[in-house]
């Protein structure tokens, strides 16, 4: 990008962003499992799924410039940031993604995929969540991972979706045994568990 265009995706003074969390960790889930990231938790979601167990209310006002700087303060030398919520989509815009680029860092999305994306996202998680949520309707036309939370919903017509992996997650891991059950027999799927949860760990 070049300068001129990185000033049009500048963020206007005095934007700010409800942030819930900033910290750095592994990642839990899905394709990068056992992955160094800086999380950004973006406060808010437009869905109430039946089982969410994330803690996404408190919200503090940050400009990109104070996210940036709580991220390169305890990023080290990882270079991925995962926004996620509550849903990020919410909030994430094209001026605080070229912020973060332009630092260094590849950004990851964890998306209930209600809402459009600003382009430019280096890897797209979508988690559906139109199979518990009625009225709650798909808005993204593409993701690098699908992961799909089971509880015995049928997973198929997910596959038709355009994204490179499939992946299903126990529900709070208590139907475990069902999951591997259904992967074991549709090996289009991949097992996605919390490791975070099961390591005791963010
Ligand atoms: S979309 Fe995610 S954060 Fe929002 S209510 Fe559902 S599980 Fe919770």
């Amino acid at each position: 990008m070049s300068g001129t265009e990185a000033e049009t995706v500048r963020t206007p003074a005095g934007k700010r962003y409800g942030v819930n969390e900033i910290f750095y960790s592994l990642q839990g889930e899905g394709f990068w499992s056992g992955t160094p990231m800086v999380f950004l938790r973006f406060s808010g979601c437009n869905l109430c799924c039946p089982w969410c167990d994330t803690d996404f209310s408190a919200s503090q006002l940050m400009t990109a410039a104070d996210i940036l700087a709580d991220v390169t303060a305890i990023a080290g030398e990882c270079r991925r940031v995962c926004i996620t919520g509550g849903e990020p989509s919410l909030q994430l815009d094209a001026p605080l993604l070229a912020t973060l680029h332009e630092a260094g860092y590849r950004v990851h999305l964890e998306t209930n995929g209600t809402h459009r994306l600003p382009d430019g996202i280096d890897w797209i998680t979508f988690s559906p969540k139109t199979d518990f949520v009625e009225g709650a309707a798909v808005r993204i036309d593409r993701a690098d991972e699908l992961k799909l939370v089971y509880t015995g919903q049928n997973p198929a017509p997910w596959l038709a979706f355009p994204a490179d992996h499939f992946f299903l997650q126990p529900c709070s891991g208590e139907n475990s045994i069902e999951t591997v059950a259904y992967i074991v027999a549709h090996p289009q799927w991949r097992l996605s568990l919390q490791t975070h949860k099961l390591l005791g760990i963010r």
